[in-house]
């Protein structure tokens, strides 16, 4: 209709590179692929610089709005890092629902997403008659399992770690209790219910934006459609696999920042495939006999590395995630939490590199000399290492990470994808020893259980890239989005009564 303004959408962050990126990145497509312009809005609780400069660079058309901040004194100060987040989120619902209403008296408001962890948000939107979907910045798998939490909750009394049979989900690989949402893990804390209640708010959304694709989930999605719109009546709201979303070429100024980091003119003075990469996303915290453990496992295997180094935590295992002020550090040097003479003998030897607290990691997976990637498993992470063709050692701390180890480092035939090994701690103190971290380095690097993965870790950059080609599944899934919007936006402007 050329009478009809440029479809616009109000899309809600919750902090975290892991969402803030792809977000941003979501709201670069929408703008430069399809003609939707955007409002990306933030929270100012729990928001920080770091976490916040992938907004910083947005295209023309998209715009950002960040929602006033709200109290939250009186949550005890080891409350979850959920916790707070789910908090800050219900309590700046009235700020929301003001800033969609002047959005809306301006007319340019086509539709609403929100972030996985902001579902709460829709009953706004609803109220409002905005079309409203969610933009889910993990595995299609963790949502079903979120989906499936209300009943496991209401169905069973004991922890998940002690159910006595896997959990059986439609289309996803068996998963152990233990491996579900860690936030699950514990029916007593506060965070449980509010965890159990997503699950519940995901059904008031008219679909889900899914940074996934379809190599990487195959039968997850079959199982999904099947499960939305076979006889069973739709169930849920339909899934639209929009991934991988990775942020592919640099724009200049940030190819010039990244060859100016050091690493990344470390790494070209390596050989190819020789380094691995070590990394635990932007929250991912160890204990500081962990770290020590892993500096000495790592000097041990005799393979390169490149260590993005964060503060140890013996408190929180996603201390990182706000910085290291809240995380209750001085202002000291990482590094100094390190055995004695760590950094001087991998240094002087060329094997290993240390970073501080962030490196450019999608540069650094698709460099020549990047041959591994020990991850934290977060997803964002899963899809850059994918697209990238590097396999992973998946080490999972805390949230959904245990789920997508399981995705990542299952064979095909038990409905994974097969390009990892994992990391287990030890059961009687949750260490992993310096011996493991070694001998699983040399696996993945260069060991025969290794190399099934390596193997398979080149097959899905393929089908990655497949799914992200120009015009290829990625754009159509995102072209249907946006024509549901359309759709949906039409329908009330013929009949505004609706
Ligand atoms: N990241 C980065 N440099 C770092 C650490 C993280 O660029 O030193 C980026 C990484 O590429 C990914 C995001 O931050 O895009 C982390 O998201 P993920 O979902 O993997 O983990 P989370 O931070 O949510 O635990």
């Amino acid at each position: 209709d050329a009478r009809a303004p440029p479809p616009h959408v109000v899309v809600l962050t919750s902090p975290g590179a892991g969402h803030v990126v792809p977000v941003a990145e979501l709201a670069s497509r929408l703008a430069a692929n399809h003609g939707v312009t955007s409002t990306v809005v933030t929270f100012a609780n729990l928001s920080s610089p770091a976490h916040s400069s992938p907004l910083a660079s947005l295209p023309p058309g998209v715009r950002t709005v960040e929602l006033p901040a709200v109290p939250l004194d009186d949550l005890p100060s080891d409350a979850h890092l959920v916790t707070r987040i789910l908090t800050v989120v219900r309590r700046t619902l009235p700020h929301l629902r003001d800033l969609l209403r002047s959005l809306m008296d301006e007319g340019v408001v086509t539709a609403f997403l929100t972030d996985m962890l902001c579902p709460a948000a829709l009953a706004v939107a609803e109220d409002l008659g905005v079309p409203r979907f969610v933009f889910y910045t993990s595995s299609l798998m963790s949502l079903v399992s979120l989906l499936h939490a209300p009943e496991l909750a209401r169905a069973t009394t004991c922890e998940c770690r002690d159910l006595p049979e896997p959990v059986r989900l439609p289309g996803c690989p068996p998963l152990r209790g233990d491996d579900l949402f860690e936030p699950l893990q514990d029916r007593a804390k506060p965070v449980y219910d509010l965890v159990v209640g997503l699950g519940i708010d995901y059904l008031r959304a008219d679909g889900f934006v899914v940074n996934t694709f379809d190599a990487m989930e195959h039968e997850t999605l079959v199982a999904f459609q099947e499960f939305f719109s076979g006889e069973g009546g739709g169930v849920h709201p339909p899934a639209y696999a929009v991934g991988p979303f990775v942020r592919s070429a640099c724009t200049d100024q940030e190819e010039e920042a990244a060859e100016h980091y050091e690493c990344v003119r470390w790494l070209d003075a390596q050989p190819d495939g020789s380094v691995l990469y070590v990394c635990f996303g932007s929250g991912g915290t160890l204990s500081m006999e962990q770290n020590a453990e892993l500096a000495a496992g790592l000097e041990a295997s005799g393979h390169r590395f490149l260590w993005v180094v964060r503060h140890p935590s013996d408190k929180d295992c996603s201390a990182s995630y706000f910085g290291r002020t809240s995380a209750g550090h001085s202002d000291d040097d990482p590094l100094s939490y390190l055995p004695e003479g760590f950094i001087e003998r991998t240094k002087t030897k060329h094997v290993g590199l240390c970073v501080p607290p962030w490196a450019p990691q999608v540069e650094i997976l698709n460099h020549r000399a990047v041959g591994g990637f020990l991850s934290h498993a977060g997803w964002n992470s899963t899809l850059e290492a994918a697209a990238a063709g590097v396999p992973v050692l998946a080490w999972p701390l805390f949230a959904e990470q245990r789920m997508n180890a399981v995705k990542l480092s299952s064979s095909e035939s038990e409905g994974g994808v097969g390009v990892a090994l994992r990391v287990r701690p030890r059961e009687e103190d949750g260490m992993v020893p310096r011996e493991d971290v070694s001998t699983l380095v040399r696996e993945i690097m260069a060991g025969e259980k290794g190399a099934k993965a390596r193997k398979k870790a080149v097959e899905l950059r393929e089908e990655a890239e497949k799914a992200a080609a120009p015009g290829g599944p990625a754009h159509r899934a995102l072209a249907a989005v946006v024509a549901n919007w359309i759709a949906q936006r039409e329908l009330v402007r013929e009949d505004p009564i609706l």
